[in-house]
């Protein structure tokens, strides 16, 4: 199908009607294909979910929707500050529209906002970070029971170990020659599992984000103020460690994570402070001693997994993350394991900061 012939279908589906309506991408998320479709009346960001990452788009649906429900009751009790991105129905007041081959949606576009995909300050970070400990807060007293797993063992260590000694057992590409040195890594770390494990029953389940990457966050144009926390598909009860770690891994590098320059690859330490300090502040009457302590694994642990995870999907054949070059998904592995490495050789410094707040 011809781009203007699905951005009319999907602007008389949601209401915008056929006239003077433009669509073109935004953003810059690796798994669903985000645009912005403009008409006259409004705005709005419509989706093609990747269905092979979220096989029921209509549980990925339902879910936001709760999300959005219980974060619009804490709005109106004056509990939650940041905007609510809502699902848009379609006239025939369904939510997802099919199209081109797919499945779409469409969000309320938030305007005068923008998002980053690296961090360029500390307030940047600490603004980002205390948005994204405001959403947990929020989210403390909804029943994450409701959410349907729409990735089933989404941040499970020891089954992603599982699926990349499967997928190098296998080499369905012949591509493990090209990276027998980072697999070998991966194999050595594997007593991140074991410290995973040992957390069971001590560190609270709770409602997450999990993915709390830097472009997951909408600043305000104007102000830079934390404007809303978007891309709400994957929450599902995880522990606070995964959401922290994931903002350490986005958001204290200065690279993004499919750059090349590894010598560039670091954790900002200043940034780190700022992390530490922006989330645990709207979180710091809940949060147990445990969890606490516990920041300190999930740094290692999620910058650890997603290098893990690109791996395997480069083994694989790049089935999940899209990809813009043959060796992209290598690469992202490669970067990802260059700033764990650098984690690991910072220890002594981080865990202080940790320590200190
Ligand atoms: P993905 O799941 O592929 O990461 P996202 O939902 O995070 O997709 O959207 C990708 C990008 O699109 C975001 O980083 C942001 O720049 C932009 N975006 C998404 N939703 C909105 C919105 N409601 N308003 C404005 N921009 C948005
Ligand atoms: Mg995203
Ligand atoms: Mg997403």
């Amino acid at each position: 199908m011809k781009s203007n012939s699905i951005a009319v279908y999907l602007s008389e589906s949601f209401g915008l009607g056929s006239e003077k309506i433009s669509m073109k991408p935004i953003g810059s998320g690796h798994i669903n294909s985000t645009m912005l479709l403009t008409a006259p009346k409004k705005s709005l960001v419509v989706q093609k979910l990747n269905t092979e990452v979220f096989p029921e788009p209509d549980m990925l649906v339902k879910n936001a929707r709760l999300i959005e429900r219980h974060l619009t009751k804490k709005r109106q009790l004056g509990e939650y500050d940041l905007a609510i991105i809502r699902h848009v129905p379609t006239v025939e007041n369904n939510y997802l529209v099919d199209c081109d081959n797919g499945v779409w949606r469409a969000l309320e576009f938030i305007g005068g906002s923008y998002s980053e995909d690296v961090v360029l300050n500390t307030s940047q970070a600490q603004t980002a970070a205390n948005a994204f400990g405001q959403f947990a807060v929020a989210l403390e007293d909804f029943d994450a029971k409701q959410l349907h797993h729409v990735i089933p063992d989404f941040h499970n260590l020891a089954m992603r170990a599982e699926k990349l000694k499967a997928v190098v057992a296998k080499d369905p590409q012949q591509r493990l020659a090209s990276c027998q040195a980072d697999v070998d890594f991966c194999f050595a770390q594997f007593g991140l599992i074991d410290e995973l494990k040992a957390l069971t029953g001590i560190v609270p389940v709770r409602p997450c984000h999990n993915d709390t990457k830097i472009n997951n966050m909408l600043f305000c144009n104007t102000s830079n103020d934390a404007k809303a926390v978007i891309d709400l598909d994957t929450c599902m009860p995880g522990y606070w460690l995964y959401d922290f770690g994931d903002m350490v891994r986005t958001f204290c590098s200065p690279e993004q994570e499919d750059s090349t320059d590894l010598a560039n690859v670091c954790v900002r330490e200043e940034i780190f402070a700022a992390v530490v300090k922006g989330y645990v502040e709207p979180l710091k009457d809940l949060i147990t001693e445990q969890e606490k302590q516990s920041f300190w694994l999930g740094t290692k642990v999620m910058t650890f997994m997603i290098g893990l995870r690109f791996l395997t999907d480069y083994i694989d054949g790049d089935h999940y993350f899209s990809i813009k070059h043959a060796n992209h998904n290598l690469e992202r592995a490669q970067n990802q394991f260059a700033l764990y490495r650098d984690i690991l050789a910072k220890k002594t410094t981080l865990k202080a900061i940790l320590r200190d707040v």
